[in-house]
């Protein structure tokens, strides 16, 4: 069945997510406060909405894909009001657990239904509707929902009620982050041990040492050639993305009373890392920081 759906946030992600939800013969009315984001998603069938309330006035589904909860519980607070009874909400951006939450409630309470649904997969995914989908919500509203994300994606995951999206993503997130810092740091053992990059991998992939960071982003030059290693740690999945994701799982951590003493080490070197480089460097290229780190205290 084709819908209407209102898309607010053009951005990296947003715009090819808009543009294969239209690709797919959905209706996409699309709104971004940048204006060339508009323009740009205008071009792969997107019509660019004259006002974000107009579009959700006649939406039968708003999908939101922004930088952080602080823009998602605004966006929210100014377009609720707008929207036609029962309308369902799905909001993609990564944000923590609690303003998911939060998001959930005030749309139930202005007569609305929602999904919080963050992905992973990065632009790559996005462009090639490969994402993975980790939605939380009521079942109706998951059921709803997934044509569209399977327009999107290639998983869709229904994790449980709301916020368990969001608490998906950023558990995952806080595996990897610690992984691939502990893939780094083994490398740069490796280096100081007179043991190849090469040997470390060929035996840590095939055995109990087997991970993402490892197998698929290898954070040095040569073991796996499409890893960002050996294009000079363009991104990839950038090093602000995971500082943010693992802020996120920090802010859970304290929240529950979690004792993570790795989760929170990690997400406080990766926080010092991205003030480096940004969103200019993968975030494998941490193990680069551990070789400096190891050259000073040698
Ligand atoms: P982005 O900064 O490229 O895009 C966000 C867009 O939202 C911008 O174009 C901005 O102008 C727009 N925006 C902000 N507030 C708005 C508002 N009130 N109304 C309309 N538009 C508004 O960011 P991105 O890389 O597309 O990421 C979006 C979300 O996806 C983030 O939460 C991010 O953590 C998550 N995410 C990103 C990646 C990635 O690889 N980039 C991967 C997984 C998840």
């Amino acid at each position: 069945m084709n819908r209407t759906v209102a898309f607010i946030g053009l951005g990296h992600m947003g715009g090819p997510m808009a543009a294969n939800l239209s690709r797919a013969g959905h209706r996409v009315l699309g709104h971004d406060l940048i204006p060339a984001a508009v323009r740009a998603a205008a071009g792969t069938g997107v019509e660019p909405a004259a006002s974000v309330t107009g579009a959700v006035a006649v939406a039968d589904v708003v999908i939101s894909m922004l930088p952080a909860g602080k823009h998602v519980l605004g966006l929210y607070g100014g377009i609720l009001a707008d929207a036609r009874p029962g309308t369902l909400f799905i909001d993609c951006s990564t944000i923590d657990v609690a303003d998911a939450r939060t998001a959930h409630e005030r749309a139930v309470a202005a007569g609305m239904r929602a999904l919080d649904a963050p992905v992973s997969g990065g632009v790559v995914g996005a462009e090639a509707a490969t994402l993975t989908f980790m939605a939380g919500g009521g079942d109706h509203e998951f059921t709803e929902a997934r044509p569209l994300l399977e327009a999107m994606g290639r998983k869709v995951v229904h994790c449980g009620g709301p916020g368990a999206g969001q608490a998906a993503k950023i558990c995952n997130n806080m595996i990897l982050g610690v992984s691939m810092i502990a893939v780094s740091e083994a490398f740069v053992l490796a280096e100081s041990l007179g043991l190849s990059p090469q040997a470390l991998y060929d035996v840590a992939s095939t055995a109990s040492g087997q991970c993402w960071a490892l197998s698929v982003n290898c954070p040095v030059p040569g073991p796996v050639p499409t890893s960002p290693a050996n294009h000079d740690y363009r991104p990839g999945f950038a090093a602000s993305l995971m500082a943010k994701d693992l802020g996120l799982a920090a802010n859970a951590v304290h929240e529950g009373g979690v004792h993570a003493e790795l989760g929170l080490r990690a997400a406080e070197l990766y926080a010092a890392y991205a003030e480096r480089v940004g969103d200019s460097e993968d975030f494998s290229g941490i193990v680069r920081t551990v070789r400096e780190r190891s050259g000073e205290e040698a």
